[in-house]
């Protein structure tokens, strides 16, 4: 069965929006899975710790047949391809995937909690998730746009398309 999952990507180091444009064509390239589109990317203010450079966010949507698990073990192993070392608790990183969406699936487990936990409090997910699908809903019938208008300002910039060779 196919199901439609929303991933949020985040970088503030090495070369951040490089980072997500390799990551997008990672995620693109998971068995069994394909990419129905990619949001812009946009530039926010980091979360936690101000003294580390701004981050750069998106979010891409997956049809996928993948179970949240195994999709969870494709993002972490993304995630550590990139050289993701957790030194702090909301450190800089280079690379950050998030499984916000799974179909209407709720979970919350030791491993999973989705729809993502603090979707709610972030701009910078929300936004990309509005860009992709203006219609998305959340299991608990909640809209992205409602979530939108509610969430604390983190001073989004959308950046222009990355231009690479
Ligand atoms: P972080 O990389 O700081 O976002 O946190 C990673 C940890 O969050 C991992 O241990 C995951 O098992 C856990 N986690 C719980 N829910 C999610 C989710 N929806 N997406 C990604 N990681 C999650």
């Amino acid at each position: 069965m196919q199901t439609d999952v929303f991933i949020g990507l985040g970088s503030n180091l090495q070369e951040p929006a490089a980072q997500l444009a390799r990551a997008v064509a990672e995620l693109a390239a998971l068995p069994d899975t394909t990419l129905i589109a990619q949001s812009p990317f946009y530039a926010s203010r980091p979360v936690g710790p101000q003294d580390q450079p701004d981050f750069v966010n998106g979010a891409v949507w997956l049809s996928s047949r993948l179970v949240p698990h195994a999709l969870l073990d494709q993002l972490q192993a993304i995630e550590q391809a990139h050289g993701r070392e957790r030194l702090r608790h909301w450190g800089p990183r280079t690379l950050d995937l998030d499984l916000l969406v799974f179909g209407s699936q709720t979970l919350n487990d030791d491993r999973l909690i989705v729809p993502h936990r603090e979707l709610p409090n972030r701009d910078f997910v929300l936004q990309p998730l509005l860009d992709l699908k203006p219609d998305l809903t959340l299991p608990d019938g909640t809209t992205i746009v409602t979530l939108r208008t509610q969430c604390p300002d983190n001073r989004l910039r959308r950046l222009p398309p990355p231009d690479y060779p």
